[in-house]
């Protein structure tokens, strides 16, 4: 689950990592208001960011800066309802519905520094280069010198000393020194209490007057640890999200959206995956990726098959089950009832196997559905693309 700036810095915040103070507004009008009450306070310079879930914002203009309040609401309204194009976000865009407005830093030098799951050591690795503000993928490729990791191991967790070593190896001396180690610590504390799947500043900055701040705030939260994280759980932004996506979610279905247009419905994400490596060698692209788990059943099915078809894209439909825990009479009766209540208007394939897979088939031959069966995985691939050709 991703987050937004303003709610990594509030995150961030709460564990003692240093962050720009900053408002979050959804109108001109409470922009302006924030920036009044930040230039009550001292306040001589702000910048106005457009919150989506993407970075590469201030490439396409989603980050401005205002020398006044009134320049705050200028820019306020430049921003919010744009629909933002950045690197990250696809040719379309993404709708600003909510903007912060931050006091600016006087910058001295950009760093980056982020806490990620390494998966291959099974360690936390910090990450942190003194080549901030840029793409930190370009870094790694160009220069990959230029990139500090420290590994962490997370049942021993971040030992003081390797706080130290990322501070000193960004080249920090002084106050600026003793602020980034404790900067760190906090920024590896805030990533584990939180879940997070990762926690990424870029850029941390060095100011003029020797402080060292966050200034920009990206983290993503482990899906499967929000049962344990229901103040977290609550800043999901379902505006930000895929609406397919949202509606598997409401039905425990693991649902990825694809660009191809072949649909399908597989039980187990690894089935899942070899079937969509079996579509692509028989020569058609997976729309989707779609696991609908151990329990399936006829509403279950249901929810996948309208899933499915609210993709435009969609021309053919593979169904594969292996039947184990769930028994493949079972899926074939979900595929009648789901029948009776979804129009599906492309054609459709089904491959059933394993326990009761005679039973299913024959369910579903006796049942008015009309569909193609197949027996091996890649026959039904080829059956699905030869049903594009159509
Ligand atoms: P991103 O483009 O989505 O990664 O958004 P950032 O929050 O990283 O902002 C983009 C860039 O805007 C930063 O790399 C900075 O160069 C600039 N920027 C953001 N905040 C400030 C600020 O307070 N002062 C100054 N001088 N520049 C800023
Ligand atoms: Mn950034």
């Amino acid at each position: 689950m991703k987050v937004h700036e303003y709610q990594a810095k509030e995150i961030l915040g709460k564990y003692g990592v240093a962050v720009q103070p900053g408002e979050v507004a959804e109108s001109v009008d409470a922009a302006v208001a924030s920036a009044e009450r930040m230039a009550a306070e001292g306040v001589a310079l702000f910048v106005v960011k457009a919150q989506i879930h993407a970075g590469g914002r201030g490439k396409g203009g989603g980050v401005k800066l205002a020398k006044n309040v009134d320049e705050v609401k200028e820019k306020a309204e430049a921003i919010l309802d744009m629909q933002l194009v950045t690197p990250q976000t696809g040719p379309e865009g993404q709708k600003v519905r909510k903007i912060l407005v931050t006091a600016a830093e006087d910058i001295a030098h950009e760093y980056y520094i982020g806490v990620t799951l390494d998966r291959a050591r099974g360690q936390n690795v910090i990450m942190a280069s003194t080549e901030g503000g840029v793409e930190i993928e370009e870094v790694a490729e160009a220069t990959p010198e230029k990139i500090v990791k420290v590994y962490v191991d997370p049942a021993v967790g971040l030992r003081s000393f390797q706080a130290v070593e990322v501070a000193s190896r960004l080249g920090f001396e002084g106050a600026a020194f003793k602020q980034t180690i404790k900067f760190v610590r906090a920024l590896y504390m805030a990533y584990e209490e939180s879940d997070a799947t990762i926690a990424e500043i870029n850029p941390l900055v060095l100011t003029n007057d020797g402080r060292v701040v966050a200034l920009d705030a990206k983290i993503n939260l482990d899906d499967n640890a929000m049962y344990r994280q229901p103040d977290l759980a609550e800043m999901r932004d379902e505006h930000e999200e895929d609406p397919l996506e949202i509606e598997a979610g409401k039905h425990d279905l693991n649902y990825i959206k694809l660009d191809g247009n072949v649909g399908c419905m597989v039980n187990g994400a690894g089935l899942a995956m070899g079937t969509m490596d079996l579509i692509k060698l028989a020569g058609g692209e997976p729309a989707n990726f779609l696991d609908v788990g151990g329990t399936a059943n006829a509403q279950t099915v249901e929810a996948g098959f309208r899933i499915i078809l609210s993709d435009p894209n969609v021309e053919a439909i593979l169904v594969n089950i292996f039947g184990g825990i769930v028994r493949c009479d079972r899926v074939a009766r979900g595929i009648v009832e789901a029948a009776k209540n979804v129009d599906i208007t492309v054609p459709l394939i089904v491959r059933l196997q394993g326990t009761n897979a005679e039973e299913g088939m024959a369910i579903l031959r006796e049942s008015d559905v009309e569909l193609e069966s197949a027996i091996i995985l890649q026959e039904a691939a080829d059956k699905v693309t030869s049903a594009l050709r159509k």
